[in-house]
C-alpha cells in the first residue's frame, strides 16, 4: 500500500510542473520501485480532426529501469472528450507476482492523477497558445512571434533569416466597401494564401489591424517581396465575389549577429516600413545603419519634446498657396519646424514618432495656437491676413471635444474663424469615418472650413467625397506628378467632380510651370509648391503677405 507521504510527496512533484512527462519518470520513481514496475507506457489515442498529438496515436514511455526485462499486468484506460483515449500500460518486473487488487488500486489512483495532470497541462498549453495566437487568424501574434524569434535564436539559427513588418496598402478602402464582418474574413484569405507560402520555421505573425511580421529565409526574401506586392484574392458583397489585389508596404532587417534582439528586429523592420511608406513612397525598405540610428535620434526626440514645447523649439512655417488665375495669394498652410542647434529639423522626422504616441495632439494644438497669435499680430500691424491651414493629426478624433478645443483657441486670440482652416488626412476606417463626419459637421456650425489632405493617396476618397462635408481637396504630389493619360482622366474627374459638390481643390507640390499649366487644363486653379516658394518662416511670410501676389512673366 502506497503511504500517505509518498502519495502526498508524488502529488506536491507532479503539481509544480506545467509539463507532466518531464516530472512523471522522477516522481513515479518510489512508486516503481515499491512495486518492481520497470516501465510505464502511456498510449494517446485521438481521431485526425482532435489531435493531442498531430498523429493517430503516440506512444510515451514515462518510466522505465532500462536494464529490466517485464511483462505487462496492468492497463487503465481513459476516454478523454472527441473520442481520445489515454491508455496507461504498466509493465511488473518478470520474477514478481501479479498485483493484488489492492495494488491495482493503488496504481489506479496514481495512474488518476497523472491522467488529470495530463489534462491541466494541455489546458495550460491551450492558455499559453491563446496568449501567442491572433484569435482572427490563428497566427501568432506580437507576444507569439517573439517567442518564435526566441525559440530560432537558442538555436543559434535566427541569422538564417529576413525579418520583415509589412502594411496593408489602401487597406481602409476595403474595410470601407466590405464592413468589419467580410473584412475579417478577407483577412484570414490573405493571411492563409502568405501561410502557403511558408516553409519549415519561417513564420507570419498579425500584429493586429492590417500590420503583418514574418520571418523568412534569406535566399527566399526576393520571392516573398514579389508574393506580397500584391496577393490575389476576393471579397464578398451581396453574395457576389469580387476579386482584389492587396499590395503591402515593408520594412526588413537583414538579421546578423550583432542584431539578435527580438524587440529591436521588430522595431527597426517597423521604422524601415514608416520610412517606405511615408518618406520614400517605396514598396519596401531595408532597416540600414542610418535608420538605427534615426531610431535612436526619435527616442531622444520623444524624451525631449517636453523640454522643446517649454523652450519653444517648435515653430510655424508658412507655404503660400497661389491662384494660378493671377498669381495672388489666397492663402497659406502652416508647418511645423522643430529648431534644433540652429536648423530647421522637418516634421518626416519627428512627426511619425509623435504620432505613434499621441504627443502630435500636443503638438497640433501648439502650432494653432501660434497661427492664432500671428494672425492676431498681423492684425495688429494692419496687415491683411490670409486664412492659414493647420493640420490636425487623425489621432485627435478620439477626442470628442476636438471642434470645441479648437475653437476654444481661436476666440483666445479673437481672431475671426474665417481665417483658419483645418487639414486632415483622409479616413477609410469605419469607426473613424463617423468620428470625421461629426468633427467636419461641427467645424462647418463653426464655419472653419476643412481640407482632406493628401488627396489621391487613398483609394476611398471618391466615395468619402459625397458622405463628409468637405470643404477643400487637397490632391497629393503624386497625382500631380504623373501626368500621363490615365491620371489626366481621374485628375480632370476629381476636379470636376469636386466642383460639382461645391468644394475648391489645391494641388500640392507643384515644382515645375509644366505642372502649372496642366492643372490649368483640368480646371484646378489653386497650387501650393517649390515653384512659388518652399515653406518658410513667419517674418518671410509677412513680406509676401505684404506684396498679397507673385509677379509671373
Ligand atoms: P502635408 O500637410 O501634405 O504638407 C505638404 C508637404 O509637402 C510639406 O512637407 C511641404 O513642405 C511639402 N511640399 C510643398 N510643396 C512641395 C513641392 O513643390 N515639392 C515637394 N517635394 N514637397 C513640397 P513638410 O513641411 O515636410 O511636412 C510633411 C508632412 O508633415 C505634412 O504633409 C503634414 O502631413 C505633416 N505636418 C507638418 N506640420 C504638421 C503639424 O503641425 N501637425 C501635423 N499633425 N502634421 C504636420
Ligand atoms: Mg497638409
Ligand atoms: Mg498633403
Amino acid at each position: 500500500m502506497i503511504c500517505d507521504e509518498n502519495l502526498r510527496k508524488f502529488i506536491r512533484d507532479i503539481a509544480d510542473t506545467d509539463d507532466t512527462f518531464e516530472v512523471v519518470p522522477h516522481a513515479f520513481a518510489f512508486i516503481g520501485e515499491q512495486y518492481r514496475i520497470c516501465r510505464l507506457k502511456a498510449a494517446f489515442l485521438a481521431p485526425v480532426t482532435y489531435c493531442f498529438f498531430d498523429e493517430k496515436r503516440k506512444d510515451l514511455v514515462l518510466y522505465e529501469q532500462p536494464d529490466k526485462k517485464g511483462y505487462l499486468t496492468y492497463h487503465v484506460e481513459y476516454q478523454t472528450k472527441g473520442d481520445g483515449k489515454v491508455i496507461f500500460e504498466v509493465f511488473q518486473e518478470k520474477d514478481v507476482p501479479p498485483f493484488t487488487e489492492e495494488e491495482k488500486k493503488d496504481i489506479k489512483t496514481i495512474l488518476d492523477i497523472i491522467y488529470m495532470h495530463c489534462l491541466k497541462w494541455k489546458l495550460v498549453k491551450l492558455a499559453r497558445e491563446i496568449g501567442q495566437t491572433d484569435s482572427l487568424t490563428g497566427l501568432p501574434n506580437s507576444v507569439g512571434f517573439h517567442a518564435h524569434l526566441d525559440e530560432l535564436i537558442k538555436k543559434n539559427e535566427l541569422c538564417r533569416y529576413n525579418a520583415f513588418y509589412f502594411n496593408l496598402v489602401r487597406f481602409g478602402l476595403i474595410n470601407n466597401r466590405y464592413g468589419v464582418k467580410e473584412t475579417n474574413q478577407i483577412i484570414t484569405r490573405y493571411a492563409a494564401r502568405i501561410v502557403g507560402f511558408l516553409q519549415n520555421e519561417e513564420c507570419l505573425g498579425r500584429l493586429g489591424g492590417d500590420n503583418f511580421v514574418a520571418l523568412i529565409r534569406k535566399e527566399r526574401t526576393e520571392e516573398f517581396l514579389n508574393i506580397i506586392s500584391g496577393v490575389e484574392t476576393y471579397g464578398l458583397l451581396d453574395g457576389k465575389e469580387e476579386p482584389i489585389t492587396i499590395g503591402a508596404v515593408a520594412g526588413i532587417v537583414d538579421i546578423n549577429e550583432n542584431n539578435t534582439d527580438s524587440a529591436n528586429i521588430v522595431s527597426d523592420c517597423s521604422m524601415a516600413m514608416n520610412i517606405a511608406k511615408h518618406i520614400r513612397k517605396e514598396p519596401y525598405a531595408y532597416a540600414t545603419l542610418e535608420i538605427k540610428e534615426k531610431r535612436l535620434k526619435s527616442s531622444q526626440m520623444i524624451t525631449n519634446f517636453s523640454k522643446a514645447i517649454q523652450n519653444k523649439e517648435f515653430m510655424a512655417f508658412y507655404q503660400p498657396k497661389v491662384s494660378i488665375d493671377n498669381y495672388m495669394i489666397v492663402g497659406a498652410e502652416a508647418l511645423v519646424r522643430w529648431k534644433q542647434d540652429q536648423t530647421f529639423v522637418s516634421p518626416g522626422e519627428f512627426i511619425p514618432e509623435f504620432e505613434q504616441n499621441g504627443m502630435i495632439c500636443e503638438l497640433d494644438f501648439y502650432i494653432l495656437e501660434q497661427v492664432c497669435m500671428d494672425i492676431r499680430q498681423w492684425l495688429a500691424m494692419g496687415i491683411e491676413p490670409i486664412r492659414i491651414s493647420v493640420n490636425f493629426s487623425r489621432r485627435h478624433l478620439s477626442n470628442p471635444n476636438l471642434a470645441e478645443d479648437i475653437m476654444r483657441i481661436i476666440k483666445k486670440y479673437d481672431i475671426d474663424s474665417k481665417y483658419i482652416e483645418i487639414e486632415l488626412t483622409e479616413t477609410v476606417d469605419e469607426e473613424e469615418a463617423g468620428l470625421l463626419i461629426s468633427f467636419m459637421n461641427k467645424m462647418r456650425k463653426y464655419q472653419i472650413l476643412m481640407t482632406i489632405d493628401d488627396f489621391g493617396t487613398g483609394f476611398a476618397s471618391l466615395n468619402m467625397l459625397r458622405s463628409f462635408p468637405v470643404d477643400v481637396l487637397k490632391i497629393d504630389k503624386s497625382l500631380v506628378d504623373n501626368m500621363e493619360e490615365n491620371d489626366h482622366i481621374i485628375l480632370s474627374n476629381v476636379v470636376k467632380m469636386a466642383s460639382e459638390l461645391d468644394m475648391d481643390v489645391v494641388a500640392e507640390g507643384v515644382e515645375t510651370w509644366e505642372q502649372v499649366d496642366y492643372l490649368k487644363t483640368v480646371n484646378c486653379s489653386v497650387v501650393q509648391g517649390f515653384l512659388f516658394d518652399r515653406p518658410m518662416p513667419k517674418e518671410q511670410f509677412e513680406e509676401k503677405l505684404k506684396l498679397g501676389k507673385y509677379e509671373v512673366g
